[in-house]
């Protein structure tokens, strides 16, 4: 369950970090943080409607981690749904041929999916489909500030990472 103000602290460190990394840009301060009462899910971004994000207090996910013994942070929920807020205010990057040369397909294809395998993809659930594994790539670029880990260092893994540095340095230069 989190409170208000938890969600509030979170948000503030995930705000600084999208700053840090050059992310933060008009059209991403535009979009609202919505705290809710109940979701299945930990989070989510209305990718296909207003681009806003929710944040329920209690979730099903949440609750579900008593019995699996998994555990995500709230500021991993926040860095994973605004890399779908990202992909919503910066459409036309995702559509990009470099997008799909990281990823293996298209962005908005969601019905493309794999087997997960820890060569490719930085999660399991990143496996779901182009959206979620750039969601994924992005949440743990961000908690490791840009720097790859040596448990993701396999060459698919870093293409990904490269493209995610690439969009960073791209925006630090105003080259987007
Ligand atoms: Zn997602």
């Amino acid at each position: 369950m989190y409170s208000f103000n938890q969600l509030k602290t979170a948000l503030d460190v995930v705000q600084d970090e999208l700053i840090q990394h050059h992310f933060y840009d008009y059209k991403l301060s535009k979009i609202s943080v919505n705290w809710i009462p109940y979701s299945a899910a930990y989070g989510f971004q209305s990718y296909f409607s207003t681009g806003e994000i929710s944040i329920p207090a209690i979730s099903k996910s949440k609750f579900k981690e008593l019995f699996t013994g998994q555990y995500v942070s709230l500021k991993d929920i926040l860095r994973h749904e605004y890399a779908h807020a990202f992909a919503f205010t910066h459409r036309r990057l995702m559509k990009s041929k470099k997008f799909r040369l990281a990823f293996g397909a298209l962005h908005d294809d969601i019905k493309a999916h794999w087997t997960f395998d820890p060569i490719f993809f930085v999660s399991e659930y990143a496996a779901q489909n182009a959206m979620e594994d750039f969601a994924e790539t992005f949440m743990y670029y961000l908690e490791y500030s840009g720097k790859l880990p040596k448990k993701f260092a396999h060459p698919a893994i870093r293409k990904k990472w490269y493209f995610i540095k690439f969009l960073s340095d791209s925006l630090r230069e105003n080259k987007l």
